[in-house]
Parts: structure tokens; C-alpha cells; sequence
């Protein structure tokens, strides 16, 4: 008789296709021709284009390309959707948001073979993993909707967002973005990949019938034209993207100095570690989950093997032993792994990638349990899971993201070593670390620069834990409460460091004045005392500037024919402003130390200014008056006290998803940021944005006030005696233009901040900005503390199995 191994070893799968009834019925209804939805209706499309079963290569339907007075309409239908939506409450829009949850619920099969039709993945995915995880969306969100003022007093929703989506996760993509713009009082206009447009279409359409007033959700259908003219439109308050690095690129440059919010979802080359102690068969099911899945054109895709070198051979048997067990082919049959791709044009870029590979010598194996499908045109669009070997870090595999199943493979020696090869990679999206230690594990996931880390999992997704990347995988969160920030700002503003800011130096003696003035004699040349040069301070160093100039600083002309010459500070240049960053990089060891640590720093700040007041006050009188002068450093002092009083309370969260195990959204500092101060109030508008920056972690490059920078002579001194490590914190003054071009499109530098900047500044700034996609916080004079330790912080999100 024969065993049940042996059984199992001969049985085969016999078909199981999905019906394709309903969704066809559906297209016929439409007569396979859709135009835009706007304002509540169909509107008709003026062109036409087709969209095509990949996996058949028949067309499905047309679709139309929006011209731009279809946008502007759709806009318009926004705008006019707006007040109402918003004047129905929290809980209003919560019971809508709920509605489109049911929806989906309700009619999930249906978007299921749709999807599938329309993209090529398997409907195993679309069924069990896309529509579960868009539904999900959109019940956490109602949630937040109807929590929002309790949750975020004194915030208001931005207005009409536009929102692009590429076309590998077209509906839960969409999901991703419509649910916390609408939960927080949004409306949208959305524009889907034009090979993957149905199901936006279906969604709109049946959200009308869930009770979704009109013009709440807009959809314009079209090419990459229409991404452009929706970036370019004037009266979005936001653009929301997710897509390539390079597009992503392209608009951060388009809405640079625009004012209008931004959030970036880029690429990624993702790595996937595994230890020697790892379990070998869950990382392989880890590994086809994380690379396989979706056709392995998923942004956060494990697509960077990176193996102990002494596991690497019985990890890879395993893992080819795997592979041929992959069935490849119709999408539509429950039993398929793997679908097509979603279009030739993607076929031959994959093909490209692997090609070039081999040509340089690499190894290439490629498997699966079936034969490609052929015929029919489909030949480039199935493509086979592939690993590659013989690869290093220089190898355009290993660098350049493919967006296919292609999985490059490198070994490492040393934890150390796999941090090191995790990171070297401009992109910072994903990462799987795989290892029964759990001492290693968390002790590596800290590390790698990454905004989510996976412990023995892989492609781990929920609603309420964020998502997002961090370098040149772009900016800003989905999901979470992170994610809801960005759909949301301060009502108020607050003016100043808090809600205290200032009272106190109201009622500060005017003998200080008289002290001040005294201790003013003595530091103006012309009065007599000892020349003072202030320097430049990189590094903990006082430092003289490159250039050899000094900036002449002069009394505010008051009736004067020349202004009193007030004192000289240094004229830093490009090169002082490079080895600011390289003295803030040599600062990392900051960011690592313990929030207490960094508290009793920032409070010594306090006491040391506390006790050096009268200096700063006097050198502060110089370009004001004295009561002025010193309310500012009291201004200063709690400024200091509140940003201490944050460090270890600003802490992440512990989420717990609907899987075996708590994601811990931990907030990380950003990294170093580039500060261009305010001109007006020098030291305390200075202070106010580098206290929480550097309580938090970060180290920064402060330009300090151009035109009233000399109390820099007084920073130097303070920061020296008061334990601030060697690079935290680096001034290097000078004419802000100039130096803020170089901090903007500094390549280490991971923010830039410039609160006072006017439009032409925001504009090149941001413009500048784009090269590595730094965070740019820039024409936001006021903030309040709350606002500012969000901008010093990305958090990152490590799944943990937890009571598995
Ligand atoms: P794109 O970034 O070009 O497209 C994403 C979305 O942006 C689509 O809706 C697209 O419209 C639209 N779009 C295109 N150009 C512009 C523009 N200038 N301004 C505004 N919107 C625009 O990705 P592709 O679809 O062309 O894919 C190319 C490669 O990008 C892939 O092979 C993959 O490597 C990578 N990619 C990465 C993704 C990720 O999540 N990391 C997602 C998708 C792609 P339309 O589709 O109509 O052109």
C-alpha cells in the first residue's frame, strides 16, 4: 500500500479557475469604454486607449486619456465636495469611510478578478492578500476619522490632494492613499497607472452607491501626461506618489517652492539577511514570499540575498529545491503561485537586467513546477523566478532595483559585515533579518537604514503600522499614525518656543538692561575693548573659514550716514559647509545615545545659558534693545527646558496587527539636518529648531541668522562647556543663500530646514533637495514643538514575532 508521502508525491493539481463571470459583466455594462469619474458621474472620455490582459494578451477595455480641462473639472468637483464633506464631522465621515469598507467586503471577488485580469497576478494574491489588506485600510481609517479631534487637536485637513499610484498594487495602493486623505477631511483626485485602471474605475463607481457624496473621490485615467498636469495643477494642497525613484525625483523638483505638501513612495533594493542559526526552511518560505510574490515587482521586495557564507550552499539547495516547485502560469487558476507580469515593457526590462548580468558573468538559474505559457502574445509577459550568483556590490544587479523576480545573492562573514552590505545601497525601504538569536536579530535591525525591518517575516503589511522608506525610497509615511500627519496640518501655529515662550521676559528687571548695555561696551570695537573673532565651529573646533573673509555686521541704520561697525564674523564657504557635514557624519555615535543621555545634555545647555546670560544679552542688545534682548534668552532657556523634557518621552509605539507578532514603531532620528536660522531673533529662533532636532538624536548644520549673526561668538563658547559631543552641532555662518544651496543639495544631507525661507528660496532649495530626496521643511516660520520633534524623526517599524 502505498504511503502518503508516496501519494502525495504523485498527485497533481488539477485546474481550478476562477469564474470571470461577474467582472465581465461588469466591463459589458460599461461597454468595455470607461471615461472619468468627476463630481459623482461618468464623464466621457475625448481619447481612448486600451487596456490589456497580460496574461492573455486580449484587451480588456478602453480607457480614457483626461485632457486637461477634465482635470481642471475634476479639481473643481473637488473643491466644491470640500465644506460639506468637512461640516460632516468626524463621526459623518467615519460612518462613509465604514460604508466603503463594507463595500469592498461585499463586492471583494469582484475586485479580485478584476485585478487579476487587469495586472496578471495570481488571484491567490489579489483574493487573499490585496483586497483583505485594502478593506483592512479602510476600517483602521474610520477609526481615525472618528477619533480625529480627540487625536489631533488644533490640526486641520489640507484641502484637494492629488494622489498617482503605480500599477503593481493598483487597488490596494489606491486604499493606501484615499483612506487617510478622507478620514482626515480631505478630498482627492486620483489618477491610477494606466495599465491598471479598472478597478479605481469599479471602486469609484460602487463608492457612490456606499454614500460617498460627490466629488469626495475623483478619478482621472490616463498616461504619465496626466501625472504630470496633476503635479502641475496650482490648487492641489498636496501630491501623494508612490512609483519610481525617478519620477518621484521629477516632482519633488515640479512642486518645489509651491508650498504644497509632498509624500514620496519610491523604490527599493531591499535587503534580505539570514545568520547561520537561522531556521532555513522558514527563510525560504520567507524568500519566495519576499521575492516571488507579486512577480517580485513589489517596491519593498527582498530582491538582495544576503546569506552567511558558511550557509549559503544549503540555503540555496534548499531554495533551488523550492523554486521547481513554483507553479508559474494562468493567473486566474487558484492554484498558480506566479502570474504574468504586467506588460512586455516590463518583461524586457527584467530580461535586460538578467541579461547583463550573465554577460558580466554572473550565474543564472532559473526554475519553476511549469512550462512558461506561451501563445497568444503572451510569451514576454510570464517570467520565471530567477536567482542569480557570482555577483558583487559594484554589479548592477545587486544595485539597480529590477521590479521582477529576480533575486541577486551575495555572502557575508560577520554581523558587521552584513549591516555594512545591508545599507550600501542608496535606497532604504525594506529589510528581512532572519535568526533564532533573538539577541541578533534586534541587535542588527537598529541598524540597518531601512524605515521597515522584518524579524523572520517578510512582506508584512497592516493599516496600522506605517510604511515608507527612507533615504531614495523617498519621504513621509502610509498608514499609522504617521501616516495620517500627512494628510493633516496646524491649525494655529503656535509663535515662539511654547506656550510659555515669553511671558517670563516681560517681566525681567530693567537693571539687566543697564547691565547689558555696560557688558555691550565691551564687546563693540569702537567701544574700546580687545578685538574678538568669531570663528566657525565644525567639528567641536573653533575653526577659520576656508575663504579667509570675515562679514562685516553693522548697526541697524538709524539716521546714521554709515552704520556703526558692530563686529566681524567668519565668511563660511562650500568647503566649510562640506566639513560641517563630515564632523556632524563623525557625530553619529549621538544618535545612538540614550534619550536620558541626550536630556542632561540639552538641560546643561539650559544651565550654562542660564548662567552666561548676560553675555548673550549684551551681544543680542546690539541689534536690539535690551528688554528685548532679554526676553529672548529667556525664550531661549525654555526653549532648552521643553526640548530636554521631550527627549525620553518622545517615544514610538508597540502595534499590534492582526498577525502573530507587535510592530514596534520606533521614532528614529532623521539623521543630519541642515538648518538655515531665521534671520529675525538669532539666537532663540535658532535654538528653536535645533533643540528638538538634537534632543532627539540628530546632529545638524546650522547656518545662524545672516544679518544678526554675531551672537555666534557667544554659541561657540556655550556649546564648548556644556558636554555637546564633538559634531552635534556645527555653525558655519555666512550669506544664507549661498550656503543653503550647498546644505540642499548636500548628498549627506538627510533634511533641510529653512523656516523663513520666501518663495524664490523654497523654490531652489527644494529644487536642489531632489538629488538624494531629503526631507525638506522649508516657509514654515511658526511650529510648535509638537510639529518640530515630528520633523527631526522617521520612524522606523520592526515586526517582531510575538506569542507565535
Ligand atoms: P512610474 O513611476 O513611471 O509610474 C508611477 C505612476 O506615476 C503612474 O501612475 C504613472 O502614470 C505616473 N507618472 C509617470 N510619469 C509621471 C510624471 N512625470 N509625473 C507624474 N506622474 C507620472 O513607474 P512605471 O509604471 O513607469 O514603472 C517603471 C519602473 O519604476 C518599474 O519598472 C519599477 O522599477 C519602478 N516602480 C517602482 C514602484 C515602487 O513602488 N517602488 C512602483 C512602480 C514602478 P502611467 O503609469 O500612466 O505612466
Amino acid at each position: 500500500m502505498p504511503s502518503i508521502n508516496d501519494l502525495l508525491a504523485s498527485m497533481d493539481y488539477g485546474p481550478s479557475p476562477e469564474s470571470t463571470a461577474a467582472a465581465n459583466a461588469w466591463l459589458e455594462d460599461h461597454g468595455r469604454r470607461f471615461g472619468h469619474w468627476i463630481g459623482g458621474r461618468w464623464v466621457a472620455g475625448k481619447g481612448h486607449f486600451p487596456t490589456v490582459n497580460p496574461a492573455t494578451g486580449k484587451p480588456l477595455a478602453e480607457v480614457a486619456q483626461a485632457t486637461p480641462a477634465q482635470l481642471e473639472s475634476a479639481v473643481k468637483a473637488a473643491e466644491a465636495a470640500l465644506p460639506a464633506w468637512q461640516a460632516l464631522g468626524d463621526g459623518g465621515r467615519a460612518r462613509v469611510l465604514y460604508a466603503i469598507a463594507r463595500m469592498l467586503q461585499k463586492h471583494a471577488r469582484l475586485f479580485a478578478v478584476l485585478e487579476t485580469l487587469d495586472n496578471g497576478k495570481p488571484i491567490r494574491e489579489t483574493r487573499d492578500a490585496d483586497l483583505p489588506l485594502a478593506i483592512r485600510h479602510f476600517y483602521h481609517h474610520a477609526g481615525w476619522a472618528q477619533l480625529l479631534s480627540e487625536t489631533h487637536p488644533g490640526h486641520e485637513p489640507l484641502g484637494v490632494v492629488g494622489q498617482i499610484v503605480p500599477w503593481n498594487f493598483p487597488l490596494l495602493m489606491l486604499a493606501w492613499k484615499i483612506a487617510p486623505a478622507l478620514a482626515c477631511g480631505n478630498v482627492v483626485v486620483f489618477k491610477p497607472a494606466e495599465q491598471t485602471s479598472l478597478t479605481a474605475l469599479l471602486f469609484a463607481e460602487l463608492c457612490a452607491e456606499a454614500g460617498v457624496p460627490p466629488g469626495v473621490i475623483n478619478v482621472v485615467t490616463g498616461d504619465g501626461a496626466v501625472g504630470q498636469a496633476l503635479v502641475a495643477h496650482p490648487r492641489l494642497a498636496k501630491i501623494a506618489f508612490t512609483g519610481s525613484t525617478e519620477v518621484g525625483r521629477s516632482i519633488r523638483q515640479a512642486t518645489a517652492g509651491t508650498g504644497r505638501r509632498l509624500s514620496l513612495e519610491l523604490g527599493g533594493k531591499s535587503p534580505y539577511i539570514v545568520f547561520a542559526d537561522a531556521d532555513l526552511d522558514g527563510a525560504v518560505e520567507g524568500l519566495v514570499d519576499s521575492i516571488f510574490f507579486n512577480q517580485g515587482q513589489v517596491c519593498c521586495a527582498g530582491s538582495r540575498l544576503l546569506v552567511h557564507e558558511g550557509t549559503a550552499p544549503r540555503l540555496l539547495d534548499k531554495l533551488r529545491a523550492r523554486m521547481s516547485r513554483i507553479r508559474l502560469g494562468d493567473p486566474l487558476d487558484k492554484s498558480t503561485d506566479m502570474g504574468a507580469l504586467v506588460d512586455a515593457t516590463q518583461w524586457r526590462r527584467v530580461q535586460g537586467f538578467v541579461e547583463r548580468a550573465a554577460a558580466q558573468g554572473a550565474t543564472v538559474h532559473q526554475a519553476c513546477a511549469t512550462a512558461l505559457p506561451a501563445g497568444g502574445g503572451v510569451a514576454h509577459c510570464f517570467y520565471p523566478p530567477t536567482l542569480v550568483t557570482g555577483v558583487d556590490t559594484a554589479s548592477e544587479i545587486v544595485r539597480e532595483e529590477v521590479f521582477g523576480p529576480v533575486l541577486a545573492v551575495q555572502t557575508f562573514r560577520t554581523p558587521a559585515e552584513a549591516v555594512e552590505l545591508a545599507n550600501h545601497t542608496r535606497y532604504g525601504l525594506a529589510a528581512s533579518v532572519w535568526s533564532e538569536s533573538i539577541g541578533l536579530a534586534l541587535d542588527v535591525a537598529p541598524r540597518l537604514k531601512a524605515g521597515v525591518v522584518w524579524v523572520n517575516t517578510a512582506n508584512q503589511f497592516d493599516a496600522a503600522c506605517g510604511f515608507g522608506g527612507y533615504r531614495e525610497s523617498g519621504f513621509g509615511r502610509e498608514g499609522g499614525r504617521e501616516g495620517l500627519r500627512e494628510y493633516l496640518r496646524e491649525r494655529s501655529p503656535h509663535v515662539g518656543g511654547g506656550e510659555d515662550a515669553g511671558t517670563a521676559a516681560s517681566s525681567r528687571p530693567a537693571r539687566r538692561g543697564a547691565a547689558a548695555r555696560a557688558a555691550t561696551a565691551a564687546l563693540v570695537p569702537d567701544g574700546g575693548g580687545i578685538d574678538r573673532t568669531v570663528k566657525l565651529y565644525i567639528g567641536g573646533k573653533q575653526v577659520r573659514p576656508d575663504g579667509g573673509y570675515s562679514r562685516e555686521i553693522r548697526a541697524p541704520a538709524a539716521g546714521r550716514s554709515v552704520p556703526r561697525l558692530l563686529g566681524l564674523v567668519s565668511e563660511g564657504n562650500r568647503k566649510d559647509i562640506r566639513n560641517a557635514v563630515e564632523a556632524a557624519r563623525a557625530a553619529a555615535a549621538w544618535s545612538r545615545q540614550t534619550a536620558h543621555a541626550r536630556a542632561q545634555v540639552l538641560f546643561y545647555l539650559a544651565e550654562n545659558l542660564s548662567a552666561q546670560r548676560l553675555r548673550f544679552e549684551a551681544t543680542l542688545a546690539l541689534t536690539t534693545d535690551a528688554a528685548s534682548a532679554a526676553a529672548e534668552v529667556e525664550r531661549a532657556l525654555t526653549l532648552l527646558f521643553r526640548a530636554a523634557a521631550w527627549a525620553d518621552k518622545f517615544d514610538g509605539a508597540v502595534h499590534q496587527p492582526p498577525v502573530h507578532g507587535v510592530t514596534l514603531a520606533l521614532n528614529e532620528p532623521v539623521g543630519i539636518v541642515g538648518l538655515v536660522a531665521p534671520q529675525q531673533a538669532p539666537l532663540a529662533g535658532l535654538l528653536e529648531r535645533l533643540a528638538p532636532a538634537i534632543t532627539l538624536g540628530n546632529r545638524v548644520v546650522a547656518v545662524p541668522s545672516s544679518s544678526q549673526p554675531l551672537v555666534t561668538g557667544e554659541l561657540i563658547p556655550w556649546l564648548e562647556t556644556s558636554d555637546v559631543p564633538a559634531g552635534v552641532v556645527n555653525l558655519v555662518t555666512g550669506d544664507a543663500d549661498a550656503l543653503a544651496d550647498v546644505l540642499a543639495g548636500h548628498a549627506e544631507v538627510d533634511a533641510f530646514w529653512w523656516p523663513d525661507a520666501d518663495a524664490t528660496q523654497a523654490a531652489r532649495t527644494q529644487r536642489l533637495s531632489a538629488g538624494n530626496l531629503k526631507r525638506t521643511w522649508v516657509s514654515a516660520p511658526t511650529a510648535s514643538l509638537q510639529d518640530t520633534l515630528q520633523e527631526a524623526t522617521q520612524v522606523k517599524n520592526v515586526w517582531v514575532p510575538y506569542g507565535v
